[in-house]
């Protein structure tokens, strides 16, 4: 049995860093195991930018974020093998992976868990009515349309304002398909503020607070659902159902940590969220089993993942060599504004500080930003508003290329500008990051170019 100082388990942004950490620790041999064909975990899904504010000071798209993640761990020198579905973990830190080649079987020194989240599903919000064809979690829905080129449906209603939600609706709309509504059941929305304007907002898509899905309708495929008010107190109002024609519900009704392979090994999870519980060195209640990341606790910023990432493999790697443990940076989660746009008020969106900024029509003054940045925002933002279109482009071979444009092009086209793209096929092969696919496509002075 092969013998590593840090074994990571799960290869997205958390993992990776965590690799990177172990080795600033002085870790020799550092081996990350990703169930997944490649490392990245959930950003390779997630075309959109907004990614790596914190971390790069840059707006990136989530494969791009993927990409510079992967490239650190590289470059740390830790050891990737994708296509590895961790099985089996015992308490003394035996892994077992299934791979193509065979079982794998390492004993490691300490082990970091980074297996992520997954959706919380239909069943576990147990709406009533027909089981059809046409539902879908926002993830999956996500996964299929970005990385596999199959759409979901064309007149769709999204359940839950989660980030996941809102993202999917501006996508779909990007892609063709009508969303008429998001139906959220709390009087606020779940997800971030500037999510809410970029992705409902922009495109004229209802959000309906307040509001759930009590009926679904349809024997083969879905036709509709009934979506009903709540009281103050969540009950639904009598009378006030309606039925909405629709073929395809997407459900963002909240993220579980992933944790079946800790608790294999005996580490205490929270028996609300089902996050890995660990103290302030991030260390569970198994001796040198660390967590990080989504199955530690559900985190909104792909950089605040890293973060923390790095911090449990740096300490995964102290516990093996016997060196004192760094205190986990502070807890940063949710430190972007969420809740619902306020008429006149604007949202900066160039850092997670996410600032309310109004701006005087007359004099052109700005209040509220905390930096000069915002004060340009805004003023960009009344005058012409713009925004980077992120989408894919199909290969040849069928596979998906995303990309995004160069520079922002004027907020009102988006729509009509990603379909005008929908027909068009690249080359096979690789485009290496930010190499232009498309030259100036719009006549807007933007091309398109690589995002992955
Ligand atoms: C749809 C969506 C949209 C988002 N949008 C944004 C955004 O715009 N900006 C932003 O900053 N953040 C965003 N986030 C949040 C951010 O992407 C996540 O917080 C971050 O990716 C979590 O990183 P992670 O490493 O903990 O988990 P993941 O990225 O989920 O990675 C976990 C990895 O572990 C692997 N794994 C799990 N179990 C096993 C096993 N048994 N064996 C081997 N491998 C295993 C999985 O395959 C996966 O690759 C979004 C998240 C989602 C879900
Ligand atoms: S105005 Fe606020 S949100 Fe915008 S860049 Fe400055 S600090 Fe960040």
């Amino acid at each position: 049995m092969e013998r590593y100082d840090v074994v990571i388990i799960g290869g997205g942004p958390g993992g990776l860093a965590a690799a990177a950490g172990a080795k600033e620790a002085g870790a020799d041999k550092v081996l990350v195991l990703e169930r997944d064909g490649r490392t990245g975990g959930i950003l390779n899904q997630c075309i959109h930018d907004g990614f790596g504010l914190v971390r790069y000071k840059a707006m990136l798209t989530g494969p791009e974020y993927a990409l510079r993640a992967r490239r650190e761990a590289a470059a740390a020198g830790a050891e990737v093998r994708t296509g590895a579905m961790v099985t089996r973990l015992t308490r003394d830190r035996r892994v077992t992976a299934v791979t193509r080649e065979g079982l794998l079987e390492v004993q490691a020194g300490a082990v970091v868990l980074a297996t992520g989240c997954r959706e919380r599903t239909r069943g576990a919000i147990a709406i009533p009515g027909a089981r059809p064809a046409g539902i879908y979690t926002a993830g999956a829905a996500q996964n299929l349309i970005n990385t596999k080129n199959l759409m979901v449906g064309r007149r769709a209603v999204i359940l839950g304002s989660g980030d996941i939600g809102l993202i999917m609706a501006r996508r779909l709309t990007l892609e063709g398909a009508k969303v008429l509504c998001v139906a959220e059941m709390r009087p606020a929305p779940g997800g971030l503020e500037r999510n809410v304007r970029q992705c409902l907002y922009d495109f004229d898509i209802p959000l309906y607070l307040n509001t759930t899905v009590t009926n679904i309708f349809g024997r083969k495929r879905l036709e509709g659902v009934e979506l009903t008010e709540l009281d103050s107190g969540g009950a639904p109002i009598p009378g006030a159902a309606r039925r909405v024609d629709c073929d395809t519900l997407l459900l963002s009704v909240g993220l579980i940590p992933e944790n079946e392979v800790g608790a294999m090994a005996g580490v205490d999870l929270d028996p609300v969220t089902n996050g890995a519980v660990t103290d302030g060195f991030l260390r569970t209640s198994v001796p040198g089993i660390f967590s990080c990341g989504n199955c530690r606790k559900v985190m909104d910023l792909a950089d605040f993942v890293t973060v923390q990432g790095l911090a449990a493999g740096y300490n995964a790697g102290a516990w093996v060599l016997g060196k004192a443990l760094k205190p986990m940076p502070e807890e940063t989660n949710n430190a972007m504004a969420k809740g619902l746009p306020q008429p006149g008020v604007l949202t900066c969106v160039l850092c997670p500080k996410g600032c309310r900024v109004t701006i005087d029509s007359a004099t052109g003054e700005t209040d509220g930003n905390q930096c000069p940045k915002g004060e340009d925002y805004a003023r960009q933002e009344v005058k012409a508003p713009a925004r980077v279109l992120t989408t894919t482009l199909k290969r040849a071979d069928g596979s998906l290329l995303p990309v995004k444009t160069s520079k922002a092009v004027p907020r009102d086209r988006l729509t009509e500008l990603a379909r005008s793209l929908a027909g068009v096929t690249v080359p096979d092969g690789p485009f290496p990051w930010g190499a232009v696919v498309l030259a100036d496509p719009f006549g807007l002075g933007a091309d398109v170019v690589a995002a992955e």
